[in-house]
């Protein structure tokens, strides 16, 4: 059954197209459980916006009723297998008091029925249901295998149904949906033309692209496959003497594929239909890899892997640097669409073309939003349904407060969209006249307004004017953006001109804080659970090769001007405070003996991992301040991967057991009078600012995007009503009650459109 099973999943995955697929799992289905009829039931919308089902494939009824028979979910057998989200097994279905006959679908007297949701992570998508003449009662393997199929179809499906909206989208047809639904990112809605990042390792998001001079782009693909070619006999040479020739039996196969024969001649066959070559090859690798998939034995299916393995070889070569974008060639109004866009990719696009980010992995508090929101550019997140292979170049407008992407919107809706990005540049312009302006509260309470940043190009004169000084400054994106670890002459410069920019405010570096989702290319950290693993302050304490340049770097920096305050990531314990703590002072000493007067700054520890948050007391003792990391704290509170897209809806920093660790964290500092502040998202959030004013908070540190929202904030509101809104906040109980409360709020205040688009 398994074997049958994982068939019927992998012919489903390589059908053309949403109806194809669901044709070959009816088929298939009947054939394997020996049934009259087998069909699939999908969701969708009736005019009058009520949830229905309707018959999208069958195998045993009439196909004149595909499309035709609908039902809503308080109809029939198959209805109230969707109202009950559970499997219904009948052996004599006409006696059941739900049963309901169809006569437009043909389907005479069927004794036998079962039927199973099709759900895709919570979303009731259809329903897959077999039926049989005689009366007969489905056993609990039959029931399983159902089960089974629906669970592992539901990803294809709504993978299949998005690709085939686009489709209709980019043909001008109607399409079901008009959006597809994300994460909100970074707010702001922006229409702009998509170029798609990827990498050569990831074949799926090597997008099409169209090429005018077809024999150049058959000869650039020869060229790569040569290449390889010469790769792989000198590496099997090389190996001749310590690997069996059976063990190097691989190369040769690898040789043979690139000298001709298939693989070579569909890709130019492909290329000459006007696609370029590396989507030309992506598209003969799968087709290629699906064969063996196929196959029955199990060696060979692996052979799959490897032809994928040549594939992304040959498009490396194909991709390596000569298809980097030139800058004057990225256009107007770039949105940066990829599978997992990194902070590298951000950089690497001109800022001044840069209007928006869309990644289908990811969610609002992952580092590339993260990134965006210091950008000041709209970003979605998450939109696991984008076919980012195909929409290379397309027009696409993203909503970043609602989490949407529009691609190719019909007129009506692009007029309504367009008027949307208007207002939003009205939103701007407003904010932008409180740039001179304090945040100061309606009863004269003066908040301080702290940066977060990490890219250089961050530091511009507009945040100079705006943020009280440098709350955050994330120090692992410069070394993102390096090949190599800087050393320690050049991160005194890089940390030197964020010193001085901002001298005599106080410049907060952060110590690095690599791991989780934050990697260096040069670095590379498998695990398999990285967030719980070897990051922030733990890998600095394993490398004090690595820590104590990057100290010694920032307090040369500092000479003169003294206003550089240490902060350390993602502490646990107090034996890591001190050894970090310890190191600190040797980087000092060491300096002092090299006869370089640098002083020791004000050390703070960030309060991101719940430990953190109740060893308060003794770490208030031992720190100059403290710095809370809502991103993290959150993450790790509410057990929610901050960049899992999955349980994105999950992760929520206005929880109730958030708020009430950060208020036990600020008590904890007082008590100690250390000065506590906050530095995750939560800070720039002007829901979550207000109630952070609220429990005491005397300083933010945020995204640069967000200093204006959160001032407007701020000026609007007294700090008795902060105060009143936080302790109705701290009764709440869930996160969704404290977001409609402040919302509600702010609404009352007409600052509506801080938190929405449009005014
Ligand atoms: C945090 O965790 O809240 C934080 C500010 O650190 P980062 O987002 O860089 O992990
Ligand atoms: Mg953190």
């Amino acid at each position: 059954m398994l074997e049958f099973l994982r068939r019927i999943v992998q012919e489903v995955s390589a059908a053309p197209n949403l109806n194809a697929a669901l044709q070959v799992l009816v088929h298939r289905v009947c054939e394997a459980l020996n049934v009259t009829v087998c069909s699939v039931y999908l969701t969708t919308q009736s005019a009058d916006n009520e949830d229905e089902l309707v018959l999208l494939a069958t195998q045993g009824l009439k196909a004149e009723a595909i499309g035709k028979v609908h039902m809503h979910f308080n109809e029939g057998l198959v209805g109230f297998v969707a109202q009950r989200e559970e499997p219904i097994n009948l052996d004599n279905a006409p006696n059941h008091p739900r049963y309901k006959f169809f006569s437009e679908a043909g389907e005479e007297k069927l004794k036998s029925f079962l039927g199973v949701p099709i759900i895709n992570y919570g979303k009731l998508l259809g329903v897959l249901v077999v039926q049989q003449r005689e009366q007969r009662r489905f056993n609990d393997d039959h029931v399983a295998f159902l089960i089974t199929l629906a669970a592992q179809l539901a990803g294809a499906i709504t993978q299949a149904g998005a690709t085939e909206d686009i489709y209709k989208l980019i043909r001008g047809e109607k399409p079901s949906k008009q959006y597809m639904e994300g994460l909100p990112g970074s707010p702001g809605v922006v229409i702009g033309q998509v170029v798609v990042a990827y990498s050569p390792a990831d074949l799926d998001a090597v997008p099409d692209r169209t090429v005018n001079d077809i024999p150049a782009e058959i000869q650039r693909f020869e060229k790569a496959v040569n290449a390889v070619s010469d790769e792989m006999s000198v590496v099997n040479r090389s190996l001749e003497s310590v690997v069996p020739a059976e063990e190097r039996a691989l190369f040769d196969a690898f040789a043979m594929m690139l000298e001709g024969g298939s693989l070579i001649d569909d890709t130019i066959i492909r290329i000459k239909t006007g696609n370029w070559a590396p989507a030309a090859l992506r598209d003969t690798i799968f087709e290629h890899a699906r064969i063996f998939e196929d196959m029955q034995d199990a060696y060979l299916r692996d052979r799959a892997e490897d032809i994928r393995d040549l594939g992304r070889r040959v498009v490396s070569k194909l991709l390596y640097k000569s298809d980097e974008i030139p800058a004057d060639q990225y256009p107007e109004k770039t949105v940066l669409v990829g599978e997992a866009v990194s902070a590298a990719q951000l950089a690497g696009v001109p800022p001044e073309k840069l209007v928006g980010v869309v990644s289908v992995h990811g969610s609002g508090s992952s580092h590339t939003a993260i990134l965006a929101r210091a950008m000041q550019i709209p970003a979605v997140m998450g939109v696991s349904d984008l076919p980012v292979g195909r929409i290379d170049g397309q027009e696409i407008v993203i909503d970043g407060y609602g989490g949407r992407v529009y691609v190719h919107p019909d007129k009506t809706l692009r007029k309504e969209l367009v008027r949307l990005v208007e207002e939003e540049k009205q939103v701007t312009a407003d904010l932008n006249e409180l740039i001179e302006l304090p945040a100061v509260t309606k009863d004269d309470f003066r908040m301080a307004l702290f940066a977060n940043t990490g890219l250089q190009s961050d530091i511009n004169p507009s945040l100079l004017k705006q943020a009280d000084g440098i709350g955050l400054y994330r120090t692992e994106v410069p070394f993102q953006m390096r090949e190599q670890f800087p050393g320690e002459d050049e991160q005194e410069q890089i940390y030197r001109e964020a010193l001085e920019a901002f001298a005599p405010r106080p410049v907060v570096l952060r110590t690095l804080d690599i791991g989780g989702d934050k990697m260096l290319n040069y670095f590379p950290v498998k695990e398999e659970n990285p967030f719980l693993g070897w990051r922030g302050i733990r890998i600095s304490l394993d490398h004090p090769d690595i820590f104590i340049t990057q100290i010694r770097a920032m307090l040369k920096a500092n000479r003169g001007l003294d206003n550089l305050q240490i902060l350390l990531p993602m502490v646990s314990g107090m034996s890591e405070l001190r050894q970090a703590m310890s190191l600190v002072q040797r980087a000092h000493s060491e300096l002092l003996e090299e006869g370089c007067k640098v002083m020791l700054p004000p050390i703070g520890l960030m309060i991101e991992v719940p430990a953190a948050v109740y060893m308060i007391g003794p770490f208030a003792k031992h720190v100059d301040f403290l710095s809370i990391g809502s991103n993290d704290l959150t993450q790790y509170l509410l057990a929610v991967d901050r960049n899992n897209e999955r349980v994105g809806k999950l992760y929520d920093a206005l929880h109730p057991s958030v708020l009430s660790a950060i208020l036990h964290v600020i008590q904890g500092a007082h008590i100690h009078n250390k000065p506590v502040s906050i530095c995750g998202e939560l800070a720039g959030n002007p829901l979550g600012a207000l109630v952070l004013m609220g429990m005491g908070m005397q300083s933010l540190s945020m995204s640069a995007g967000s200093i204006l929202r959160v001032k407007k904030v701020i000026r609007n509101f007294t700090r008795e009503q902060a105060i009143d809104v936080m302790s109705r906040a701290l009764t709440m109980e869930d996160g969704s009650m404290v977001r409609e409360m402040v919302i509600e709020e702010l609404d009352k205040a007409g600052l509506g459109g801080l938190i929405r688009a449009g005014k």
